[in-house]
């Protein structure tokens, strides 16, 4: 097997606010592992707070050699000594096995939501995100959301009600909101999540610092609604420290390197009778066709990057009554533009 990488700035359709920042485009590198002539597709979309950079991934996949490997030895195997090479690389780590499943379904002819034993009438809609921004802007989003049968809205602003009562005056759709750590007073947090609630919210996303175990652990005591760790819940490791503080979690790829354990994740987090959403960060086709592979399993789906950017190199997925299609095509079922 080959490697290769190219660094790639995703550029975002509108500016991108949550409660800690702002921006404007997003770097990620795409990477390809190839094998008797068959391409497998895999990128790194890193996370600020994870620490990762276009720099910190090229480092990491220097150091891959995966020319003792074949597609006799399991991803499994690759992955283990993928993962023993440094700690952390998150996201470097989940493109490699992206594209080691893109690259064993093509050359088994069989789509990457079989290996996971996901079926596709099981695919919950998916959400499309709508950052903080100024109320016109809010507007003009939601009325461009046509086809999303839920909206994910980011607060954490000084105007959070506002920005509710605007989505509101445009649409009845169910909402997820994603705080981002962003309140900082429990009392102030459950009394606006009771508002959400009234105002049709599903779940709330890490309302407060990861670190704050014990004032996110009260508000999901008293918490009407489920509330779901997103920063708090990385890898499969974090799950046991995450009992009774949360009703749920937010797996994302770039977060546990990717489906391998994402499934092993899924299957823990259920015994523990915890909720499960999937999300993404900024990515492309690539990326969240891997996430929608995995979100039959999940309760709820946030996999809106291909809405989000302008110059996806792949065919955007395609979006049913809200839910991404998955189809009978060989490995995520990928076309480049
Ligand atoms: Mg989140």
């Amino acid at each position: 097997m080959k490697l290769s990488f190219k660094n790639l700035e995703l550029s975002l359709e509108y500016p991108f606010g949550i409660a800690s920042y702002t921006r404007t485009s997003h770097p990620i590198v795409s990477i390809s592992i190839t094998q008797n002539g068959m391409v497998g597709y895999g990128e790194a979309s890193m996370a600020k707070y994870l620490g990762e950079t276009q720099e910190s991934v090229g480092n990491f996949l220097k150091k891959v050699d995966l020319s003792n490997f074949c597609a006799q030895n399991s991803i499994e195997s690759i992955m283990t000594y993928v993962e023993e090479l440094a700690p952390n690389n998150t996201a470097a780590k989940t493109a490699i096995d992206i594209a080691l499943h893109d690259l064993r379904g093509k050359l088994l002819g069989v789509p990457c939501y079989q290996f996971v034993q996901a079926d596709p009438k099981n695919m919950p809609v998916t959400s499309l995100t709508i950052g903080i921004d100024n109320l016109d802007m809010i507007r003009k989003k939601v009325r461009g959301a046509a086809g999303f049968k839920a909206l994910k809205i980011k607060l954490g602003s000084h105007q959070d009600k506002e920005i509710i009562n605007t989505v509101r005056e445009e649409t009845e759709v169910p909402l997820y909101i994603d705080a981002n750590q962003g309140w900082t007073d429990k009392h102030e947090a459950l009394e606006m999540i009771h508002w959400l609630a009234e105002k049709g919210t599903e779940f709330i996303e890490q309302p407060m610092d990861r670190n704050n175990r014990d004032d996110n652990a009260w508000i999901t005591a008293h918490s009407p609604i489920p509330i779901i760790a997103d920063e708090a819940m990385q890898r499969l490791s974090d799950l046991e420290n995450l009992k009774g503080l949360y009703h749920g979690i937010n797996i994302k790829l770039m977060k546990c390197t990717g489906l391998l354990e994402a499934s092993k994740i899924i299957s823990s987090a259920r015994a523990l009778d915890l909720k499960i959403m999937v999300g993404c960060m900024s990515e492309t086709s690539c990326g969240i066709m891997a996430g929608a592979a995995i979100a039959p399993l999940c309760d709820w789906a946030d996999l809106d990057g291909p809405w989000l950017i302008t110059n996806n190199p792949f065919e955007k997925p395609m979006l049913v009554d809200g839910k991404i299609q998955l189809k009978n095509q060989a490995g995520l079922g990928l076309t480049l533009l």
